[in-house]
């Protein structure tokens, strides 16, 4: 007769939060950095001295116009945005 392991407790954290559905968006984050307008600013000549980085959702449907997306991973466009 076969014993099964005992379920490792991170797994079983994962499997409580992924049981809870939240709305979510298709399409895909990218990350991009950014030149600022100061002609004397570094970001102009280096562009690893460029600002950011700063996350946007492009939506999988390409209709809409790209998202900001926050640090914490939440879009700025609201929940009912669609
Ligand atoms: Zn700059």
């Amino acid at each position: 007769m076969k014993i099964n392991p005992p379920i490792p407790s991170s797994v079983r954290e994962l499997a409580a939060v992924l049981s809870q559905p939240k709305p979510m968006r298709r399409g895909s984050v990218s990350e991009r950095t950014m030149k600022c307008g100061k002609a004397s600013c570094p970001c102009q000549q280096d562009p690893t001295a460029r600002h950011g980085p700063l996350f946007q959702l492009d939506p999988a449907d390409g209709r809409q116009d790209p998202v900001p997306v926050s640090q914490s991973g939440t879009s700025r466009a609201g929940a009912g945005a669609n």
